[in-house]
């Protein structure tokens, strides 16, 4: 019988990797302390609708990128492809117009999108996610930026490139599109068929197409910047002078139009070259309509997303450090099969007292035991057998020197805790 693989497009994060995301994961919880957002942890699937509606149907990611089923009660259920949608949800139904405005709302998991799967592109992947809800304020948006730049520059991220444009708003929309409807028509049979299909209903979804025919065709479309209402044009003149005023260096791109429906105003992308083809570690803007698109009132939101797979290969290509790896710090070995009680018993005591151990389960000789005690990194090796037993003490190595030396074992813990406090937490 053939062996089980894990299912295309997902991936095992496991050992070296793992305490990476955790290193991320705990410096997005600081950036979120410090920048004031509490932490919403939603469900991962949520009725079909949410999304149809609010990312809008016709969209790449509903279209064609859905995990949707059919539960065992016959609702349409969506493995959820992002974030933003649930979490206005989320605040509609607790109702946290009620709350000191605005909610700043974090979150974390995976998402999940049935798309090609190549370097940097999963069809599980997990996001961080950041939105400002309540807050119509330009200065929100700054924040959304500024939030991600510092997450990006505690992690030691540099030589990102963030690109911003204005998508406009249902005030100044309805202007452009017909101009990019006009601008379409004459060589509409050049297009794609997803994007002829899209021009009736949504025409702007034809600059976010990624095909090098329709990309080249919509190279001399009208800009939406050529459109925005006198309101829209101020809000992205204050988050553009706003971002230089705090010393972000962002670059204006007026073809940028992002993924999903909902972006109303400022919509960004920041992209790090060492993504190669999927650059885009971080997307986001302002999606004032969203929440009455699910049906709520009206609720004025911004915020992002970013990639955490693509965080942790922006790291390793930067070199960026990540922390330090959790280490085992002592080994227990036994010398006798008599003394595995009192190996355990040890091996208990110095985990309660908050060092980390291990011993051997498998039967190793001395010698062997010695060698995986070295191969986990451990520091400090303790040693029982018939003699340490029988005089009450224990033998402790430190497997850097080589040096050993037998302690009472009543000071064991003690000596132990002196040696670890001498070369650092490492946590
Ligand atoms: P892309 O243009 O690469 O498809 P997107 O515009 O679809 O990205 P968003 O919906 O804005 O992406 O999601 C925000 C971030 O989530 C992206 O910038 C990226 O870092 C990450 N991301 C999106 N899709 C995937 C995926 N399939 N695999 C891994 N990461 C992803
Ligand atoms: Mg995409």
């Amino acid at each position: 019988m053939e062996a089980i693989r894990a299912p295309r497009g997902t991936r095992d994060v496991l050992g070296d990797e793992s305490w990476k995301w955790a290193h991320v994961l705990k410096v997005c919880r600081e950036v979120a302390c410090d920048f004031g957002y509490s932490e919403a942890l939603l469900p991962i699937f949520e009725h079909t609708e949410l999304f149809s509606r609010g990312i809008g149907d016709t969209t790449d990611v509903v279209e064609k990128e859905m995990y949707t089923f059919t539960d065992r009660g016959d609702r349409s259920i969506t493995l959820r492809p992002e974030l933003t949608a649930s979490m206005v949800r989320s605040y509609l139904e607790h109702d946290m117009r009620r709350l000191p405005q605005p909610v700043k709302l974090w979150g974390w998991g995976p998402m999940f999108r049935y798309e090609r799967p190549q370097k940097g592109r999963y069809r599980q992947f997990q996001q961080v996610d950041f939105e400002i809800l309540g807050a119509s304020s330009a200065l929100a948006d700054i924040e959304t930026i500024d939030t991600s730049m510092e997450l990006y520059r505690r992690l030691g991220i540099s030589n990102l490139q963030v690109l911003i444009n204005s998508v406009g708003c249902p005030n100044c929309r309805p202007a452009y599109r017909a101009a990019l409807k006009t601008f379409m028509e004459s060589r509409l049979g050049e297009f794609c068929d997803t994007c002829q299909s899209r021009f009736e209903r949504n025409p702007l979804r034809v600059l976010d197409c990624k095909k090098p025919g329709c990309r080249e065709l919509s190279e001399s479309a009208p800009l939406v910047v050529d459109s925005l209402c006198g309101e829209c044009r101020e809000h992205f003149d204050v988050v553009t002078s706003g971002l230089s005023e705090i010393g972000a260096e962002v670059r204006v791109d007026n073809r940028l139009v992002r993924g999903l429906d909902y972006y109303t105003k400022t919509a960004y992308e920041i992209l790090a070259g060492e993504l190669g083809s999927q650059n885009a570690v971080c997307g986001g803007g302002r999606y004032d309509n969203l929440a009455e698109a699910i049906g709520g009132p009206h609720v004025p939101g911004v915020g992002f997303a970013s990639g955490i797979e693509r965080i942790v290969l922006t790291m390793e290509g930067q070199g960026a450090h990540p922390g330090e790896a959790p280490r085992t710090d002592v080994y227990v070995v036994t010398a006798s099969p008599d003394s595995h009680m009192a190996a355990a018993s040890l091996l208990h005591e110095i985990r309660v007292s908050g060092i980390s151990a291990d011993m051997d389960y498998m039967n190793r000789a001395v010698k062997a035991q010695m060698k995986h005690a070295s191969s986990i990194g451990a520091g400090l090796v303790c040693i029982i057998g018939d003699e340490e037993t029988s005089s009450g003490t224990v033998g402790i190595k430190d497997m850097t020197s080589g040096v050993q030396e037998s302690a009472p074992r009543e000071e064991v813990l003690a000596r132990l805790a002196a040696w670890r406090e001498s070369r650092g937490t490492g946590r």
